[in-house]
């Protein structure tokens, strides 16, 4: 049977935009674009053309994707005529595919915030739609707040929507401004538009302010919507638009979506999804969310025992999707509730080969116990708790030792008079029979160490070059006696992979230092460095 098509549209480089500290540069835009169009979106919204010297710059010139580059502007004014309105003017001369207008479509926003009458709204959303077409763009109407102006004033929000569709929009996009609608109430409205107007015009945009613009947008598809708006991890102002990282994979991996639509995304770019998450984040310079569904690090992470050795069994049992279709991974937990299976389950991914009765197992097994009693976390701490197996099972080479270090804070005032912290590290390395000493400067203690650490590792410096340290997360324990500091630090190499590594000491400079260490260890390990 043939599948329907169902379309996606993506607004993270527009409405996402809007969120809180996210300010897109010309070329994070560009290379966001890339990567939209490169995983199968149909359509991307850049910006609003004459907005901001970006977005203009972005539709200055024609760009080269497969998708449908989108433009986003105001319909025209009340009172004006189409020629005469210098904004859509600029919209009609951005190099863009399509156009996406917004407009009202509650009559109590009309009458209050335009200030104009329920006819002359009809006859603005009825012009731009017609001077968009003539310039032979596609046209798309976003209806801003369509589920509040249904319930207030159904016959005018019905009209709005019309109004563009018969000027010959290609679709009517339902718009839930202020996220206030809930699943079912969605599903009826758009139940009822699609008697109108055809499902395959029909557009949902969801925000996410009662955290269901995902249901919600799931709900207007049931209800015959065709096409869904919504943003890359879910940005967007306040609580967010629609996440279409989480939307993907349902359509395609949930049956009762699969076997009815298709989308733009295919199965092998959906393994890609992972990787275009974190990288957004990775733009916005954001620590990803571990417990974000489908690419989340703790989306497919088991932690108790009696589980672990049946998932090895039969993934199914505990797993509602396979995580390599989404490209990210299943995780067993090594914890101080784990038992043998979780640690045996974690040596076959790690790689490491041992005889499953090997008594060093035993002893692995403990040293995690005694480890995670003293504050270390090597269910976070994944390149720790590979490198600490490695270490039990005699197969880490020593690589290098640091003889010595040394850091200092200096709090003084710079030639402008202004207070400055500035943190200086030396280091001592032994590296085979050569002994090196670095000298680093940092913001802090811990970055000077870091910088000193990894500036001359004599023969492996080229292993560590593309090592990058992407997230520090410092925490106090409370650990018997005295408080200590457990230290977490992620990091990154020139392949996009991450890790995490652990220390704890009452000192967080020390704590600091395990992390770091193991880190470039664990690199080095990876990289196949030999001793
Ligand atoms: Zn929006």
């Amino acid at each position: 049977m043939a599948r329907e098509r169902l379309y996606l549209f993506d607004t993270t480089l527009r409405d996402g935009a809007q969120t809180n500290g996210v300010d897109f540069t010309l070329n994070d835009k560009l290379t966001i674009a890339g990567l939209l169009d490169d995983l199968g979106i149909d359509y991307v919204e850049g910006g609003y053309p004459g907005a901001n010297p970006t977005d203009t710059e972005l539709f200055g010139e024609q760009r080269k994707l497969d998708t449908t580059f989108t433009a986003f502007g105001m319909t025209r004014r009340p009172g004006r005529s189409a020629s005469n309105d210098p904004g859509l003017a600029a919209l009609l001369d951005a190099k863009a595919d399509a156009i996406c207008f917004v407009a009202k479509s509650w009559d109590y926003h009309v009458r209050v915030a335009l200030e104009t009458t329920l006819e002359e709204n009809l006859a603005s959303i009825r012009d731009s739609v017609r001077a968009a077409k003539q310039k032979g763009r596609e046209v798309l109407l976003d209806c801003e707040h369509f589920f509040d102006g249904y319930k207030a004033n159904p016959e005018f929000a019905l009209a709005c929507a019309k109004a563009a569709y018969e000027e010959g929009a290609r679709w009517v996009v339902l718009c839930d401004t202020n996220g206030g609608t809930l699943p079912h109430e969605v599903e009826a409205i758009v139940t009822e538009v699609c008697k109108v107007i055809p499902g395959d015009h029909v557009g949902i945009h969801a925000h996410n302010d009662t955290e269901q613009a995902v249901a919600n947008s799931l709900a207007a598809v049931r209800a015959g919507a065709r096409q869904i708006q919504g943003t890359l991890n879910g940005l967007g102002e306040r609580c967010g638009n629609a996440n279409l990282v989480s939307i993907i994979p349902t359509l395609k991996l949930k049956p009762e979506f699969s076997k009815q639509f298709e989308i733009g995304v295919t199965d092998s770019k959906l393994k890609d999804l992972l990787h275009v998450s974190r990288a957004l984040d990775e733009l916005l310079n954001r620590a990803p969310n571990r417990h974000a569904p489908y690419v989340g690090e703790s989306a497919f992470a088991t932690k108790a025992g009696i589980h672990a050795s049946a998932i090895m069994k039969e993934p199914k049992t505990y797993e509602h999707v396979p995580p390599e279709t989404i490209g990210n991974r299943r995780k067993l937990m090594v914890s101080d509730q784990a038992g043998r299976s979780n640690v045996l389950a974690e040596l076959d991914r790690i790689g490491l080969k041992v005889d499953r009765n090997d008594p060093r197992i035993a002893t692995l097994l403990d040293v995690v116990k005694e480890r995670e009693a003293i504050g270390y976390a090597y269910e976070a701490a994944d390149a720790s708790f590979d490198l600490l197996a490695r270490r039990t099972l005699g197969k880490v080479p020593s690589y290098f030792e640091v003889v010595q270090f040394d850091v200092n804070v200096e709090q003084r005032y710079n030639a402008l008079g202004e207070r400055v912290t500035v943190s200086m590290a030396v280091v001592k390395v032994k590296v085979g029979d050569e002994t090196l000493i670095s000298a680093g400067e940092g913001s802090g203690p811990v970055h000077a160490l870091d910088v000193a650490l990894r500036k001359d590792l004599g023969k492996y410096q080229r292993y560590i070059n593309g090592l990058e340290l992407t997230d520090y997360r410092v925490r106090i324990l409370d650990a018997g006696t005295e408080a200590v500091t457990r230290v977490l630090i992620e990091s990154q190499d020139e392949s996009g992979e991450r890790w995490t590594t652990v220390g704890v000491s009452p000192n967080i400079i020390d704590a600091s230092f395990q992390a770091l260490m193991d880190s470039i260890v664990y690199k080095l390990v990876k990289a196949g460095a030999t001793a």
